[in-house]
């Protein structure tokens, strides 16, 4: 179990990991779960293919390269923000 916040009405929901769907019981709407996305072997692959070292890439997000670390060893999840951003550096989804 874990809380998700309303982004509509701001409301803490419990809800459980099976749901990716949940209904907000104060103002009935839908939102989509976001699971923590952890791609750190996809960011490195993608470092390597590009030849970018691991303080450039993190210079280029915005972010320390201490903070790229982890994100590459799954220790961070990545942000919406760095998904949007990596996306856009190697035109690839993540
Ligand atoms: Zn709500």
């Amino acid at each position: 179990m874990h809380k998700f916040k309303c982004t509509i009405c701001n409301i803490s929901v419990k809800v459980t990991s099976k749901h990716t769907r949940i209904m907000c019981a104060a103002c009935s709407s839908e939102m989509v779960l976001q699971p923590k996305t952890f791609k750190g072997g996809q960011i490195i692959s993608l470092r390597h293919l590009h030849k970018v070292t691991q303080s450039s890439l993190a210079e280029s997000l915005g972010i320390s390269a201490g903070y790229l670390s982890k994100i590459e060893t799954n220790l961070a999840p990545l942000t919406d923000v760095l998904i949007e951003k990596l996306g856009e550096m190697f035109k690839v989804a993540i």
